[in-house]
């Protein structure tokens, strides 16, 4: 299947769906992500399409969880067009089953979540709020709830098989609309407490509609457009050439001087490769 995010509505309440199997298992790849790692960067990524989502064409978004665990910083970028990229900074990282799951709140620690959004006119916006668990689904619904005053529920799931392989990735991201009557809300909340996880949804073979319908039983759906989704990142070796220049030259000299020629983008692993005389002349152009 495809990574996908689709939009509906019903009786005064939005939501949007996505899966995102196929980018989560590239960002654990490209990063040789340990199962916890996996499992929150996936999250974080899947969370910020979900945020991204209501944005205009070119406009981003950066989620970004620091907690004081031993995962350190998840961050993910996502826009509106579908496409995300992330890291984690400490990805081979392991520790116990909490009640047969995966620990995530412990690696994530205490901490903040902050959400910066690019619309390209004005000064980009950043709000934050305090982790309430680390789990990043809750973190977000705390987040929207206080830095933004939107009452929403957020569902994050990533299932990881044997050999590191993720089985299935997605979320959902529900809102009440200012119109909504309590009727909807009611029907709405007795669906929620019956719903599965969402990555057994999906990986029982439910695509993102499958699962607003699902979220949505017993309402009046409409269904909006579908957006196809990827793992990308916009790094490239100019790119690259620019984080080089703002390490200033004392940085560069030592770089050279360790005879380092090969540069890993912090985003997706890519390795970008240097000759000696290519860093001398970004060097001396400083
Ligand atoms: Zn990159």
């Amino acid at each position: 299947m495809q990574d996908h995010l689709i939009k509906a509505t019903a009786d005064g309440i939005r939501v949007f769906a996505a899966v995102t199997t196929n980018l989560v298992e590239e960002a654990s790849k490209r990063h040789q992500c340990f199962p916890i790692a996996t499992a929150a960067l996936g999250r974080a990524m899947t969370g910020a399409l979900l945020l991204a989502a209501n944005l205009k064409t070119s406009e981003c978004v950066t989620l970004k969880i620091t907690g004081d665990g031993i995962l350190g910083r998840v961050v993910a970028d996502a826009n509106a067009d579908g496409i995300v990229r992330g890291y984690v900074d400490n990805p081979q990282i392991d520790l116990p089953l909490n009640n047969g799951k995966l620990a995530v709140g412990e690696a994530v620690g205490k901490g903040m979540i902050s959400l910066t959004r690019f619309t390209g006119l004005k000064q980009p916006f950043t709000g934050s709020a305090e982790l309430v668990s680390g789990e990043i689904a809750e973190d977000i619904t705390q987040y929207l709830s206080i830095s933004e005053q939107t009452p929403s529920s957020v569902g994050l799931g990533v299932l990881i098989g044997t050999e590191l392989k993720v089985l299935a990735a997605g979320g959902f991201f529900i809102q009440a609309l200012p119109n909504v009557e309590d009727k909807a809300i009611d029907i709405l909340e007795k669906n929620l407490q019956t719903l599965k996880p969402v990555s057994q949804m999906i990986h029982e073979g439910l695509d993102a509609k499958g699962i607003i319908t699902e979220i949505f039983r017993n309402m009046n759906v409409n269904y909006f457009e579908e957006t196809d989704l990827q793992f990308k990142c916009q790094c490239s070796k100019p790119k690259i050439e620019k984080v080089l220049i703002s390490l200033g030259k004392k940085e560069m000299a030592s770089l050279i001087d360790d005879g380092k020629t090969e540069v890993c983008c912090h985003f997706c692993g890519e390795k970008y490769q240097f000759t000696k005389g290519e860093l001398e002349a970004i060097l001396s152009s400083l």
